[in-house]
């Protein structure tokens, strides 16, 4: 059985047809699932019985089952656990945030890259997710908001797992995401975070999406930065940064840095200083944010005028900084909290 959300309206159209249906019947079909917001092949109402009945031997749609949302003190965050088909789980988190309905997908269960202060890398990789997989996290997330009457207006691919390191699956999900006779998400309304996985990021440059790109910078050098990202080691950190000015060149897109600080590791004054000399004269913006705790690692968030402190030298500077507001600590569904789920759902 094949998951329906793995296919663009142009692979539907071929189905429809080998299957001695019309071609417009996937256009229908298509809406039902992205615009419609049909939960199951019942609700497709304008679609015969028959065609429904063969429609669910050939499809799985929903492929992924909701287990529990949780949400956070302040009503502003969402977190969604996901069972996969074969019972292993991932995490979305949804965030709201004035007109804006943000959703962080998971890419992978588990994580290769293994960065110190987050929680899904801690057992590394399990597997990849199909392109569906990603695809429905945004769907049924569409669904809880519908009655609303909201959508989901922007996705970032920050959930657990490397994107870069599953390529074809994300490149593909974000082809569906994008589809104008379907969700119709703008591509510079999704962003893809990465570690730094070179070949990918030159390879991502030259496709039609011209999504925004940010690159988990972490360190103000290698010898810092493979510490805390151990995957880092394949990728020196100026390659990372040529590919990302390469990124630029093709796409004209701004790059963010993202730069998680650790109290004692790459916090100080000097680390600041090092990192602007890095970024001199690049058009970008680094994105501070001080660590979220991690159950279990023995890492510390810098006082907040330390982080001040960090702050200032990068303005001083010239480079443009943001200092990420923490959302949903309290269902650990900020910034490399999200976990490998292993517990029966309450
Ligand atoms: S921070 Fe991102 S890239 Fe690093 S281990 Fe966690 S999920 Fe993977």
């Amino acid at each position: 059985m094949q998951q329906l959300c793995s296919f663009s309206l142009e692979e539907l159209k071929a189905w429809m047809e080998a299957n001695g249906e019309k071609s417009f019947r996937a256009g229908q079909l298509f809406e039902w699932v992205y615009v419609k917001r049909a939960s199951s092949f019942d609700a497709m109402t304008n679609l015969s019985v028959p065609l429904r009945e063969k429609l669910r031997t050939h499809f799985s749609y929903p492929s992924i089952k909701q287990l529990r949302v949780l949400e956070s003190e302040d009503k502003e965050t969402l977190k969604f656990l996901w069972e996969l088909p074969d019972q292993k789980r991932v995490e979305s988190v949804l965030i709201l945030s004035g007109d804006r309905r943000t959703v962080c997908v998971s890419s992978q269960v588990g994580c290769p890259a293994r960065c110190a202060f987050c929680a899904s890398g801690r057992e590394g990789l399990m597997r990849n997710l199909s392109a569906a997989e990603i695809v429905e996290q945004v769907v049924h997330i569409n669904l809880h908001l519908a009655p609303l009457g909201e959508r989901v207006s922007h996705i970032v691919f920050m959930g657990m797992g490397e994107p870069l390191e599953n390529y074809e699956a994300v490149v593909k999900s974000i082809q569906l995401l994008h589809a104008p006779e379907g969700l119709n998400i703008s591509q510079r309304r999704i962003t893809v975070s990465t570690v730094g996985v070179v070949e990918q990021i030159h390879r991502l440059a030259k496709e039609e999406l011209k999504v925004n790109l940010v690159l988990s910078l972490h360190a103000p050098n290698q010898h810092i930065r493979k510490k805390i990202i151990p995957y880092a080691r394949k990728y020196p950190i100026e390659e990372v940064l040529l590919a990302m000015d390469a990124y630029f060149e093709e796409t004209k897109r701004d790059i963010t840095f993202e730069y998680t600080l650790l109290a004692g590791i790459n916090d100080y004054r000097t680390h600041a200083e090092e990192l602007a000399m890095l970024l001199k004269d690049k058009q970008c913006t680094v994105n501070l944010i001080p660590y979220n705790p991690v159950d279990g690692l023995n890492l510390r968030r810098p006082e907040k005028e330390k982080i001040e402190e960090f702050r200032a030298i990068l303005e001083e500077r010239n480079i443009n900084t943001t200092w990420r507001y923490t959302k949903g600590k309290d269902i650990a569904a900020a910034c490399g909290q999200l976990a490998l789920q292993r517990v029966p759902p309450q």
